[in-house]
This record gives structure tokens, C-alpha cells and sequence, in this order.
């Protein structure tokens, strides 16, 4: 029996892929975005149920998760989203992932690798149009696409950008959309062009274009809690523990490291397994909540590495053995990540990607 493990809601993940599907129009592809193992829900699995769920593409941050989805047999189109070194040229070519562009260097040596594999390599460039990360100003895109284009083993499969704030600045937004289209207006139709992230495609899905990079909504998760009027996603992820020792404790007893909780009156408190050193965030110290059998109580003193405590009150039923619901639903009661984000002061991703990878995935 594992102290800790994640359980992922399989149909809950279909569902907002469907979800993604209806806001689009016809024929805009959705490349789902699986970097980080696939945002803590589990690369493989999750790549897999996304292959049956109808997705054109899955998007990657890194070339060995790549690797690792040729070799665990899937066969969709797979983009690396994040630049790559010339050194990885090689291997993308021989796993025929999709490559993110953003200077020419990792072009020439992807092309001359292509050129003796016998194949070519497919590049997507990035126009910075706004996010000042990875990508080309608007201004050397028409000049670095003509360049690319003369590469005879390499093929420009996409054009894109990426947004820094479609979930809480429309006006930034449309001027990055309207200065992506303005750079890449000369691009012929055959090559993709691809824009929106999730808070993009719930609050400008009219922008559309021919493919889109959702992540957080394909898990079911939000930015920001007006998005949830636009659409209803499904949580996919529950996080859960055991009780591991339940203790009667007399009222002003001291509970865990710097003596930072002291019980208000006779309590129980219970000891579960879980702490920072699985990805429980040490902020929720004091401040976090658990579900037991529908009922939430406090986090009590601060999270230690593989345990937490919390107050049961004195005439609880809960016992050792009980399962403990640290994110999702028990009975009618929820813990979301959201939640969890806003007691940490970060986001949603923050909290999800950072449930270590060897807590248990299981598919439900
Ligand atoms: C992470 C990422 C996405 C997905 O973002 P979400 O907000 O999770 O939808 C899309 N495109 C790029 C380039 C990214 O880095």
C-alpha cells in the first residue's frame, strides 16, 4: 500500500478535450500539451488516452520526454515546444518529432542531419510577439523564413506564437494576435499557423487558427475563476493519503516542528502520509485542508517532509487506515488545485507539477 498516490479521472480528460473541440471551429487542430509529465498526471498515459481521444498532436518541453513517448509506441505527431541544442539534432530527426525554431544554428544542424538519414526535418518557427521568451521578433521573421525555407532537407511545418496573458489582458492579447497575423500574413496556407493556449482558446477561441496548444484545460483546471462561466471542465487529478496514527491530545498540546499549532481544547489529531518531500507545498502549513469521508479539517503545524497532521476534533470516527483527499472530491465536500494555488500565493501548474514523479499514478 502506497502512503501516497495520485488518481487520474480518465474520462474527465476526454471530456474537456471534447470540451476544447466545441469551442473551436471545424478543422482546428488540437495539439495537447504534455510537457512536465503531462502537467503530474502521467506522460505515457496520459499521451495514450489522448491518442484516443482524437488529438492531432501532443506538445513536449523536452526531447527525452519525446524519446520517451516513440518508444512507448505512439505515433502522433509529437512538437517540442522549448528550443532545442544541436547536439539533440540527431534524435529529433530519428524520432521525427516536430522542432521548435528560433535561430538558425539547431536549423543547419537539423538539416544536415535529415540529409544523412535520407528524410527531412519539420520545424515550427516562433514569433515573440509579446511573451519575450523563446522566438524571433516580427520584425527578422520574414527574413529568417526565407532562410529556413532554402534548407532542402528541412520542411517549415508551422508558424507560431505564444500569448503572456489571454487569461486577464484582452487588449495585449489582440494586439499579439493581430501582430502575429500582420509577421506571418505572407505564409502559405499549407503551413500551420497555431496561437492559443488554453486561457486562449476559452477566451479568444474566435481567433481560432489552424491549430491550437491547450494544457491546463485539457486537465480540467483554471487561471482564472471567470473562465469557468465560458466552459465546464472536469478536474481530472485527486491527490490522496492514508491516516496513518490518530492520537487524543490535551488542549494546548504542541503539534509538529517550531511549535507554530497548539490545540484549542481536547482534540484528536490525526497523522497523515504526506508532506513537501512527495510535493505537498510547506506554505499549506497551517493554512491547508484535508477531506475525510466528505469532511474537511486544517492542516495543523507545519508540513514536514513525509507528514502532516491535522485536528480532528474531539469526537471524531476517523481511524487509522482511512483514506485522506489532500486535492479533489470527497462526498460532496472539494479540494481543487486552485484552492491549494491561491493558499501557496502561485497557480494551479505550480501545484500539480510539483506531485513528485514517484508518487503512484493510477488511472481511474
Ligand atoms: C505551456 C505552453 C502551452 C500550454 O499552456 P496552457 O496555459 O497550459 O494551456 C502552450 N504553448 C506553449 C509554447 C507553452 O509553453
Amino acid at each position: 500500500m502506497d502512503m501516497t498516490w495520485v488518481e487520474v479521472d480518465t474520462k474527465a480528460i476526454l471530456h474537456n478535450v471534447k470540451e476544447a473541440r466545441r469551442m473551436l471551429g471545424r478543422g482546428v487542430k488540437i495539439c495537447a500539451i504534455i510537457k512536465d509529465n503531462a502537467y503530474g498526471h502521467g506522460l505515457i498515459p496520459i499521451a495514450k488516452i489522448l491518442q484516443k481521444g482524437g488529438v492531432e498532436c501532443l506538445g513536449i518541453g523536452d526531447i527525452s520526454e519525446a524519446i520517451e513517448l516513440r518508444k512507448n509506441g505512439i505515433k502522433l505527431p509529437v512538437l517540442n515546444i522549448v528550443s532545442a541544442f544541436p547536439f539533440q539534432a540527431k534524435d529529433i530527426v530519428s524520432y521525427g518529432i516536430s522542432q521548435s525554431v528560433s535561430d538558425l544554428g539547431i536549423v543547419r544542424e537539423l538539416d544536415k542531419e535529415a540529409k544523412k538519414q535520407k528524410t527531412t526535418a519539420k520545424v515550427h518557427i516562433e514569433i515573440d510577439t509579446g511573451m519575450g521568451r523563446l522566438g524571433l521578433t516580427s520584425e527578422n521573421f520574414e527574413d529568417f523564413f526565407s532562410k529556413v525555407r532554402k534548407f532542402s532537407n528541412i520542411k517549415v511545418e508551422g508558424v507560431f506564437t505564444h500569448l503572456s496573458s489571454a487569461d486577464d489582458n484582452p487588449s495585449y492579447t489582440w494586439k499579439q494576435i493581430s501582430d502575429f497575423e500582420y509577421a506571418s500574413f505572407l505564409v502559405p496556407e499549407s503551413i500551420i499557423k497555431h496561437v492559443l493556449n488554453s486561457s486562449g482558446v476559452i477566451n479568444f477561441s474566435g481567433a481560432g487558427f489552424d491549430m491550437v496548444r491547450p494544457g491546463l484545460m485539457i486537465y480540467g483546471l483554471h487561471l482564472d475563476k471567470k473562465e469557468e462561466k465560458v466552459v465546464k471542465l472536469k478536474p481530472a487529478l485527486s491527490w490522496k493519503t492514508k491516516v496513518l496514527f490518530v492520537k487524543n491530545c490535551k488542549k494546548g498540546s504542541s503539534i509538529s516542528y517550531g511549535n507554530t499549532y497548539r490545540t484549542k481544547k481536547d482534540t484528536k489529531i490525526a497523522v497523515l502520509g504526506v508532506g513537501y518531500g512527495s510535493g505537498y507545498n510547506r506554505l499549506l502549513s497551517n493554512s491547508g485542508e484535508v477531506l475525510i469521508s466528505g469532511k474537511k479539517y486544517p492542516v495543523a503545524g507545519r508540513v514536514c517532509m513525509d507528514l502532516i497532521m491535522t485536528d480532528l476534533g474531539k469526537s471524531s470516527k476517523v481511524k487509522a487506515g482511512d483514506t485522506a483527499v489532500l486535492i479533489g472530491k470527497s462526498k460532496n465536500n472539494i479540494i481543487s488545485a486552485e484552492e491549494l494555488a491561491a493558499k501557496c500565493k502561485t497557480i494551479p501548474y505550480e501545484i500539480i507539477c510539483a506531485i513528485k514523479k514517484d508518487v503512484k499514478r493510477v488511472y481511474v
